[in-house]
């Protein structure tokens, strides 16, 4: 075995704190679209609704849920992948281990690991005021386009209802940026999965890591401008990578 997957292997079966950042890398290894590289034009027939449109018109409401519900529909087949169960097995084992995710599909999540999971631009399984924050489960609000209805807060009778999933145009929830940021201080490891690590603040989360001492390492297809930082840099698709460290 090649020296960087057996200290890889190491690090995900040893008993010191590792925080996994993860992007649109593990989720396209099951099958999603990715935004940046859409071959098939889903996001194209589905574009995203920025968030001060959001706020002025009902029919770009209207239009933002019907882009959740066209992500429902093509989540729905899709299974999480042995990345993501490799991932799951070492929250499980330590209560310090974290995962902070810029996924919004959900193929992340496990019964038991719902307290490790940072999910910084949110869920498309759950909707929230953004008036009162009450919270809602996203398949209530379907039938609402087709009765036409506007999406306004049964709670407060006026704060829009949202999908909460991060917009263009939407600040990210303070709370999710304060525990990813204790998530990246607190390691020992700091595992990148599938990011490319282009945009704040995923890469703001590797440098307060490196920054505290962290041990970096990178896995991702591509290079990424944040290599010089890591330790460890492994230059594959995460299918392949699984195969050799499993
Ligand atoms: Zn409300």
């Amino acid at each position: 075995m090649d020296t960087y997957f057996k200290a890889l292997k190491q690090i995900l079966e040893g008993k010191d704190d590792i925080t996994f950042f993860s992007g649109a890398g593990l989720s396209t290894s099951a099958g999603l679209p990715d935004f940046r590289s859409d071959e098939n034009g889903f996001w194209k027939s589905n574009s995203p609704v920025h968030f001060s449109d959001f706020l002025s018109s009902k029919a770009f409401r209207q239009k933002s849920w019907q882009n959740n519900i066209a992500i429902h529909k093509k989540i729905k087949n899709t299974k999480p992948t042995k990345m993501h169960n490799l991932v799951n097995k070492v929250l499980k084992r330590r209560s310090n281990n974290f995962h902070i995710t810029q996924n919004i599909d959900g193929l992340h999540r496990s019964k038991d690991n719902e307290n490790n999971i940072i999910e910084l631009h949110g869920s498309i399984f759950k909707a929230q005021c953004l008036e009162c924050n009450a919270e809602y489960e996203t398949l209530d609000y379907f039938k609402k386009l087709n009765t036409g209805e506007d999406f306004i807060c049964s709670s407060c009778q006026k704060g829009f209802i949202k999908v909460s999933t991060i917009s263009f145009g939407q600040a990210l929830a303070p709370e999710s940026l304060e525990k990813a940021e204790n998530a990246s201080m607190t390691c020992k490891f700091f595992i990148v999965l599938g990011s490319s690590l282009k945009v704040s603040p995923a890469n703001n989360f590797l440098r307060i890591a490196k920054n505290n001492g962290a041990k970096i390492i990178i896995l991702n297809k591509d290079l990424t401008p944040m290599d010089d930082y890591a330790d460890i840099v492994i230059n594959d698709c995460l299918e392949n990578i699984y195969e050799e460290i499993k």
